[in-house]
């Protein structure tokens, strides 16, 4: 299996590069963010109470999210491998989905991190927020707690992916498709050694 961290903070491009990865290397797409609005959307008890943490931009329990990519591994034991897009979002859920993957002999074969400075990820959330109907995306405060999170919990995942040299920095700003092409770049890099 080929499975992809796809790291970086809020608004840095994962959702709109993932789309365009899981195209090409025909990777099943595990976006937590993704998952939990699905919940919010069907009014489960779940997504009603990650809905309270996600509107004030805080993390939802490791526990939750780390259950819900437990159940998505164990449906697809046949993947090519897959695309952690917005998880592992703490230390703990690295740990425990190092765990999850080597239960199956499996492990994290690489993590693309996308750097963007804030001030244009603090532009680029806002403007999405314009047409998303993403509530976290609509008021600063919000996205500047979000980044807080990230500097506090999120930014630590990297530092626990460096020690095995999987994790290979690229820039995330220009066009969507010079983005693309420098993360492809990482990946053949990897798949030829
Ligand atoms: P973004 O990266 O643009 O903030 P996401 O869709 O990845 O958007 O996440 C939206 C919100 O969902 C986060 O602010 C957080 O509240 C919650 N969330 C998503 N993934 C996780 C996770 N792995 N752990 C905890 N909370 C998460």
């Amino acid at each position: 299996m080929f499975n992809l961290i796809l790291f970086g903070p809020p608004g840095s491009g994962k959702g709109t590069q993932s789309d365009k990865l899981v195209a090409q290397y025909g990777l099943i797409h595990l976006s937590t963010g993704n998952l939990l609005r699905e919940e919010i959307a069907n009014q489960t008890a779940l997504g009603l109470e990650a809905k309270k943490l996600m509107d004030n931009g805080q993390l939802v329990p490791d526990a939750v999210v780390v259950g819900m990519i437990g159940s998505a591994l164990k449906a697809n034991p046949q993947a090519k491998g897959f695309l952690f897009d917005g998880f592992p979002r703490t230390v703990a859920q690295a740990e425990a989905l190092d765990n999850l993957l080597s239960e199956v002999g499996e492990e994290i074969s690489i993590v693309l991190a996308l750097e963007v400075n804030e001030e244009e990820l603090v532009k680029r959330m806002l403007l999405r927020g314009q047409s998303s109907g993403r509530p976290d995306d609509k008021d600063e405060n919000v996205i500047r707690a979000r980044f807080v999170e990230y500097q506090n919990k999120t930014a630590p995942v990297a530092g626990h992916y460096e020690q095995s040299g999987k994790v290979k920095h690229v820039k995330g700003e220009g066009s969507i498709d010079d983005i693309f092409r420098s993360l492809v770049r990482e990946i053949e890099a990897k798949q030829s050694v």
